[in-house]
């Protein structure tokens, strides 16, 4: 861990400016050897402020201070080629990004530019960091928990407001403050079966299977409630998957363009089309919603409507919501019975498109058919009931659960199957505490499921979780 890295920290591609990042002891040796400062002077006569390049080419120069943007240029100290004109400055340790000396070398945003750069700074001394390699010295050297190290990855990632917002909330600590607040009343349980069992006879305070059951119940109810938080916090980070179905013509394009207006995502990903099913990236009311048109239900033909239906079952199981769409103008048909079919039970939203063609659906019977379904009436093309729809989905997302800012949500799977586990192993000394078995087996399972959540936030670790967790990093952060 002693030795020096160096990767580009920025985005590869064009862009105004790029960033090679070092961290490590020979992070300002590196930069003294690459990089050749210049002083700004003011040529007599000419209006224009203008850099010289005094002492170029020769180890004359501004001497970096720690902390000041530095303006110069990188030279191969081989060749003595100039390769880029840059802003240079150095983080003296501790208070770094790592927590080792920190240089970053703002270049020109080309790909040509970073790489010369960075290939320069490798033959200068510095190793090619690993992917996540910055963050995860950050953790090692204690700068960071493992929770806050994976909340950077989703700040990274982050397609949303409300996805950044959690992201920056469990940076800030937020989640791992929830963590230790489950462990340390554990340990207070730990503490008093420990004593209890090791010192029988001292004067102590004697523990109650009672008390410790009760407080066993209270402490697994805050964990309950994390992992509650895990769908909504799934959905946060990755999505809300809302599939639109319904046949031809009943208006599902024109309702994906209403929706889309006012609210595609200002990041979508690349590759939104695929040949069966277009998805579209954006966010309702702060929430990133994945709408899906399944394509297989435009179908015309008799063969391809067989297709069709097995595509949308596809979908429909990939779905957080089904938006079935009717044209409420018109009585129900073949088609739309045997889309509802598919539907069945699961959640869904019923859109009664066309009502300003004057309403012949009849409602009655579509509300016996799908009793668990909520119903909208609306005319996309006019733009009626895209707001009902919004409320709904946003409704449907924190089904009732109150939406505090302040509230802990998790997002990741390593850390739902961390919790999972302590809480069996906490229902486990529940049940022995229950049945009032010998204290030492109960001090197993709450140990454990101490230790467990220690993992959630890296305490009790170990290598290759770590290992897993920074290689999700892409290179340079
Ligand atoms: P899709 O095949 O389900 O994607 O349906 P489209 O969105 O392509 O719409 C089919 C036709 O219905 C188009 O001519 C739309 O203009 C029309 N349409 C869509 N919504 C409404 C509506 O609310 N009222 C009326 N009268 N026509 C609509
Ligand atoms: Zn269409």
């Amino acid at each position: 861990m002693e030795d020096t890295i160096a990767a580009v920290a920025t985005a590869y591609g064009e862009g105004g400016i790029g960033i090679v990042r070092i961290s490590g002891e020979q992070a300002l040796p590196i930069l003294n050897r690459i990089f050749q400062p210049m002083r700004k002077n003011r040529i007599q006569g000419n209006p224009d402020i203008r850099f010289q390049p005094e002492g170029f080419g020769t180890t004359i120069g501004e001497p970096i201070v720690n902390r000041r943007l530095t303006y110069g240029h990188v030279i191969d100290w081989e060749t003595s080629q100039v390769l880029d004109e840059v802003l240079a400055v150095y983080m003296k340790g501790p208070y770094t990004y790592t927590a080792e000396d920190v240089v970053e070398v703002n270049c020109h945003g080309s790909i040509v530019a970073l790489r010369k750069v960075l290939a320069l700074i490798l033959k200068s001394g510095a190793r090619l960091a690993d992917p996540g390699e910055f963050t995860k010295r950050a953790f090692l050297n204690g700068r960071l928990d493992l929770t806050q190290a994976e909340a950077v990855i989703d700040l990274i990632r982050a397609k949303s407001d409300r996805s950044f917002d959690v992201a920056l909330s469990q940076l800030d600590g937020k989640l791992s403050q929830t963590i230790q607040e489950i462990r340390s009343k554990l340990m207070d349980q730990l503490v008093s079966l420990t004593v209890n069992i090791d010192y029988p006879d001292e004067d102590i305070e004697e523990i109650t299977y009672e008390s410790l059951l009760n407080n066993l119940l209270v402490i697994n109810d805050m964990i309950v409630k994390l992992i509650d938080s895990a769908d909504t916090g799934r959905i946060i980070k990755e999505g809300f998957k809302v599939a639109i179905v319904g046949k031809p013509n009943v208006g599902k394009s024109s309702l994906m363009n209403a929706l889309l207006k006012e609210n595609r995502a200002i990041v979508t990903d690349i590759p939104g089309t695929t040949r069966d099913t277009i998805v579209e990236d954006m966010t309702i009311r702060n929430i990133p919603i994945k709408l899906i048109d399944t394509a297989g239900i435009h179908y015309t033909e008799d063969q391809v409507e067989k297709i069709g239906i097995e595509k949308s079952k596809e979908s429909f199981n990939q779905a957080d919501l089904i938006l079935l769409i009717l044209d409420g103008s018109q009585a129900l048909s073949k088609e739309d019975e045997e889309i509802i079919q598919v539907v069945g039970q699961r959640k869904a939203m019923i859109l009664l498109n066309k009502m300003d063609l004057g309403q012949v659906i009849e409602e009655e019977a579509l509300r016996e058919k799908l009793p668990q379904a909520v119903f909208i009436k609306a005319a996309v093309k006019d733009g009626q009931g895209i707001r009902e729809i919004e409320e709904q989905v946003e409704e449907l997302v924190f089904k009732g659960q109150v939406k505090q800012s302040g509230s802990t949500f998790i997002t990741n799977v390593r850390q739902v199957e961390l919790l999972r586990l302590a809480k069996s192993s906490l229902e486990d000394g529940i049940q022995m505490a229950r049945l009032g078995e010998a204290l030492e087996f109960i001090e197993i399972d709450v140990k454990r499921g101490f230790e467990l959540l220690g993992e959630i936030i890296g305490e009790t670790v170990s290598e290759s979780i770590i290992d897993e967790v920074f290689s999700r990093f892409c290179l340079g952060k």
